[in-house]
């Protein structure tokens, strides 16, 4: 086997690609895949309009399963216990991919509840060593607000949720319900509070959750039971709003400002990514309130994995190209 792929990457920022299936629909509508990996870091966009091709950290074939996935990021999970901050995202048009590859399904289980898995089982086998409280607090980020997305059923009126950085320039959030949790099992449920709290939410504001960013932290305090020092992690995963383009004609005023916020954060987390990859002096963390919530997983001490998830057919191949664009800017 290869390198392992995110192990040593302290400060540094990985990109991998993952090209879904041919979906049913666009198998009835003809389906010409244009997309294919060369090999597992090569992929290839090929249509009439010319070839071109990227490279990745790793390429996910369609038919390589939540598990290969997992394999190589679960190292990942470590590093958060070990006391890094990490995050792990998904960024792509909608329909492409990312709920599935950051959350995924009860019989095909994403990288969201194999990381709960995971750090439990790492948790409980320091046990001897190590103790280390969990918390997680969980938000969406819409229209450049932030919704609370743990707050307790009945507390109707959502607490205005501010981003402050302490001395030590950890990132909190102001307001935000943080909840303590013991167990994976508990640290799931909590997640999944999180998501029919969105769920309800945007029914009840008529939003496409694919229209806002999923974020869930997960706040690590190891205590070392023979020194006594403390060492904090944090493991933030990120499902990213749609990156699709919106057509002037035909939207609502409603949807452009939708389609304007989601762009703007977009390319300000490109933007940072970019900066950080270049090693230049200054990062632009204060563009968005996606990149201030992420000012201390990006960069600095902090490992970041970014998946670029793309539809392989030639449906979806304008989208398809400008989202490897933005993932060979941020390389
Ligand atoms: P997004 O969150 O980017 O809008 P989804 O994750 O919802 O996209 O994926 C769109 C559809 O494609 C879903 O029905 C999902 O189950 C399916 N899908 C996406 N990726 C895969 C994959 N790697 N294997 C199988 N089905 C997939
Ligand atoms: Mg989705």
């Amino acid at each position: 086997k290869y390198y392992n792929l995110v192990e040593e990457m302290k400060g540094k920022i990985r990109v991998f690609c993952r090209i879904r299936p041919v979906s049913e629909s666009e198998g009835k509508k003809g389906g010409q895949v244009v997309v294919s990996a060369e090999d597992q870091f090569t992929l290839t966009h090929n249509t009439q309009r010319g070839v071109k091709s990227f490279l990745f950290d790793r390429v996910f074939q369609p038919y390589e399963d939540q598990d290969a996935v997992f394999e190589d990021t679960n190292a990942l999970i470590q590093s958060a216990v070990d006391g890094f901050n990490v995050t792990i995202m998904a960024y792509g048009q909608t329909g492409s991919g990312k709920t599935y590859t950051m959350l995924g399904s009860e019989a095909q289980p994403g990288i969201a509840p194999r990381a709960f898995r995971r750090l439990f089982h790492l948790i409980d086998k320091g046990r001897a060593r190590c103790d280390v409280q969990v918390s997680a607090y969980m938000m969406e980020l819409y229209n450049d607000k932030l919704i609370d997305l743990l707050k307790p059923v009945g507390r109707v009126e959502n607490e205005r949720l501010d981003i402050k950085r302490d001395k030590k320039g950890s990132v909190h959030v102001q307001g935000a319900t943080v909840r303590t949790v013991l167990s994976a099992e508990e640290l799931s449920r909590a997640f999944q509070d999180g998501l029919t709290n969105r769920h309800t939410a945007s029914t009840n504001m008529n939003v496409e959750s694919s229209r806002s960013h999923l974020l869930i932290v997960i706040c690590l305090t190891a205590t070392s039971k023979q020194t006594g020092s403390v060492m904090k992690g944090k493991l933030t995963l990120v499902d990213l709003a749609g990156s699709e383009r919106v057509s002037k004609s035909g939207a609502s005023a409603e949807q452009l400002r939708e389609a304007n916020s989601i762009n703007k954060s977009l390319s300000a987390l490109g933007d940072v990514i970019s900066a950080l990859s270049s090693e230049s002096s200054f990062v632009p963390y204060r563009n968005s309130k996606l990149t201030m919530l992420l000012h201390d997983s990006l960069g600095g001490n902090a490992k970041t994995l970014v998946f670029v998830n793309v539809s392989p057919t030639a449906y979806n191949s304008e989208e398809t190209l400008v989202s490897l664009m933005y993932a060979s800017r941020i390389k």
